[in-house]
């Protein structure tokens, strides 16, 4: 398309002259318009589309550089000459402000015209494209989050981006002029000291590098921020490079979120401590130590006693706290460098680094056993919790992080066994044990469905006349391959994993059941003793399904007898107060199993609304020879003859303890002397062909 020239004069002989010229130019004409008016010229300008023009100062509407001035701001991307005669003061003045030349009156019919004015145009035309493009590109660069520096070859700054003026604290104008390393101080975030400066090592190696890692930048005001950043040589057209640009941004939001994800992932959540695979790597680590040292660690495993029924009661979230509480107290107990980690639930455990003896585990052990058991406040609440504690040492115990945990937990069941509230060290006998344990736990789950529990009885007989006053169901679980277990062997692990509140549902509904059964068969009904544990007493639901299973089985209450071993009673003397009442109302007789072993306070025994006394077993063995626990079963006998109690002497097996018993006025006893626990069957023959007497009395 042709380029269109506006030429603005009063002068119709100098447009003439212009118009002919141009019109006629040999590369192609040019399309011109003529104006008189500067008005005129402006409102044209306004519509757009020329690309030059050509003025001639003094019009009759405006003069001089005023003139030139209203065109420039007029139409400032497009080129303007004057028209002015030689030696014109004003052509100058308008090419300082923004002309891009004049042409001379005297020359105007020159050849040279038309291509001078294809030159400015072509010019003008570059320029504004590269304009543009500059423009598009600083765009980019502020709105862009990288910081960009741009150097010369000498390492001078000549460009920063908005994110390089906030990143360093220096603004472009400050910063221009300045060698590099003054607004780009970078240094090393572990070591502290200066990195290399950047513009050398680019220009060394002339293609784009990344800085090392743990790069930190030195602000302005000194403060440091942890940065990435990657740097290239910039190359003119040949490839020559003619400075260094260097893009860099903030790390230290992303580090720290890394940091903290490492964290998360070797810590537990609820008590910050470290997790299972950090107390691995904890172990590995310390076993590295020892073995160089030639020394010993110890590993302890704690898991607190009854935390279950702290959790179930009173809720998990005082459960939390509670778990936070005794974390503070394990911390308290241990120095700096050992580790107390938390491996879910209520389960801790302990590494005792740096070349610790058995003596130093013990005095651990008993510290954290003394530390945890103080009242705990949570919620305005006083709570108790107790911790059983197995330990392993190294390298007798195991030589990895795995075994000595295992070993260590080993102990920790051992110390359970032993009554809670005590620490044991791993022996290598302790884990046959275990593994029984496990395949005792694996068993009993599927021990009910299976039907594999029967009841066995045995009787409770009057001692001077053999007659039998009761009998008490004792559980018995057939195994196919162990054969008969005895609950000595499963009761404990039925407890601890929460299988007895089933199992025992079951024992009531069977032997009320079966005491129904004997009475609809045509026996004098007695009453039938059922073992109560712990665990199933304190279950919510306890008494609501005793009296379940009376109604649907349609006992009597009075003939059930529960026993409950003194040790429950005591736990949570209220509270086992209020059940026992509850009980006592429906009319369901209440005994205290195996008395004499636990707290042994006679007078508590007021507080409960009990009906018989059972004496251990262990008090009647030696009784003959033994005079100490003759003083004491004659004594039981005494109270509880005076509180008008029954009392029952439990595992009299010869005719010496049965004649002191008798002696004392002990007036029911239960034994293999009597009879054996026996099968439901036996049992039924042994009442009704032995007439209800029993023994050789
Ligand atoms: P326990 O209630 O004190 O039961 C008496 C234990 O002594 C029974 O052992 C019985 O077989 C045994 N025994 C009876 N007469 C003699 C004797 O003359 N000499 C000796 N040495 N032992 C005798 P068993 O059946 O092995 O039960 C042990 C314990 O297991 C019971 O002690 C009771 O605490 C618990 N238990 C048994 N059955 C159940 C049950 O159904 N539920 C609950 N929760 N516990 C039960
Ligand atoms: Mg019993
Ligand atoms: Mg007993």
């Amino acid at each position: 398309m042709a380029n269109r020239i506006i030429i603005i004069t009063n002068l119709p002989g100098d447009a003439d002259t212009l118009t002919a010229v141009l019109g006629s130019a040999r590369d192609g004409p040019f399309e011109v318009e003529w104006v008189r008016h500067l008005s005129t010229a402006l409102k044209r300008l306004r519509m757009g589309g020329i690309d030059a023009i050509l003025v001639d100062l003094s019009l009759p509407d405006s003069h001089g550089i005023a003139t030139f001035d209203q065109l420039f701001a007029a139409a400032p991307h497009t080129p303007i000459m004057t028209l002015s005669v030689e030696d014109d003061a004003l052509a100058v003045e308008a090419v300082q402000r923004g002309a891009q030349g004049y042409l001379l009156k005297e020359h105007l019919v020159s050849s040279l015209v038309p291509q001078t004015l294809r030159n400015i145009i072509q010019r003008k035309a570059v320029e504004d494209a590269f304009y543009k493009e500059k423009a598009r590109a600083e765009i980019a660069l502020n709105s862009i989050g990288d910081a960009v520096i741009c150097t010369d070859m000498e390492g001078i700054i000549d460009y920063l981006n908005i994110a390089a003026e906030k990143m360093t604290g220096w603004s472009r104008l400050d910063a221009s002029g300045h060698a590099l390393g003054d607004v780009f101080k970078i240094i090393n975030g572990i070591t502290g000291k200066p990195e290399r400066n950047t513009v050398e090592l680019v220009l060394e190696v002339n293609k784009s590098i990344g800085l090392p890692p743990d790069t930190v930048l030195v602000r302005r005001d000194g403060s440091h921020v942890s940065i990435e950043d990657s740097a290239a040589p910039i190359n003119d057209w040949d490839g020559q490079p003619t400075g260094v640009v260097i893009v860099f941004h903030d790390v230290s939001l992303a580090q720290s979120m890394a940091k903290k994800m490492a964290h998360l992932a070797q810590h537990d959540f609820l008590t910050n401590l470290p997790n299972r695979a950090l107390l691995n790597d904890r172990i590995a680590h310390a076993i590295i130590l020892s073995k160089r040292n030639n020394s010993q660690l110890a590993v302890l495993f704690l898991d607190l006693d009854n935390f279950k029924h702290i959790n179930d009661s009173l809720g998990h979230a005082t459960g939390d706290k509670l778990l936070q509480s005794v974390t503070q107290r394990l911390s308290g107990c241990v120095r700096g460098s050992d580790t107390v980690s938390r491996q879910g639930g209520d389960e801790f455990v302990i590494l005792l680094a740096e070349g610790k003896s058995e003596e130093d585990a013990a005095a651990t052990a008993n510290k954290i056993l003394g530390v945890l058991a103080l009242p705990h406040s949570i919620d305005q609440d006083e709570l108790y919790v107790t911790t059983s504690i197995g330990i392993s040492i190294y390298p007798a115990d195991g030589e990895d992080a795995e075994t000595l945990i295992k070993s260590a937990d080993i102990a920790m069941y051992h110390a359970k066994e032993k009554g809670r509230n005590n620490f044991q060290f791993f022996r290598s006998s302790m884990n046959i044990r275990a593994v029984e344990r496990q395949l005792i736990e694996a068993n009993l789950r599927t021990a009910l469905e299976k039907n594999e529990f029967v009841l066995h009885y045995q009787p409770k007989v009057n001692l001077d006349t053999g007659l039998v006053t009761g009998v008490e169901a004792l559980l018995r679980w057939i195994h196919p391959d162990l054969g008969m277990v005895l609950p000595a062997r499963f009761m404990r692990i039925a407890e601890d994993c929460g299988l007895i509140v089933p199992i025992g549902r079951w024992v009531l509904l069977e032997a009320c059941t079966q005491a129904k059964r004997w009475v609809d068969a045509g026996l004098m009904p007695i009453s039938i003793a059922v073992n109560i544990s712990a665990v199933e007493f304190r279950q919510k639901h306890f008494f609501e399904g005793v009296r379940t299973i009376l109604n649907d089985t349609g006992l009597d209450p009075g003939y059930l007898e529960l026993e409950i071993t003194e040790s429950v009673l005591m736990r949570d003397a209220q509270a086992s107060a209020a059940i026992l009442q509850e009980l006592k109302n429906m009319g369901v007789q209440l005994a205290v199993d195996d008395f004499g072993t636990g707290y042994s306070s006679l007078s508590y025994l007021e507080r409960f609304p009990i009906d018989v006394l059972k004496i251990d077993q262990s008090f009647v063995r030696d009784i003959a020879i033994d005079t100490d626990n003759g003083i004491i079963v004659s004594a039981v006998i005494g109270m509880g003859n005076n509180l008008k109690l029954r009392v029952i002497a439990e595992g009299i097996e010869n005719q010496a303890q049965l004649s002191f018993l008798k002696s004392q006025n002990c007036e029911e006893g239960q034994g293999y002397f009597f009879s054996h626990p026996i099968t439901a069957d036996q049992f039924y023959e042994l009442r009704s062909i032995g007439n209800c007497q029993i023994g050789g009395i």
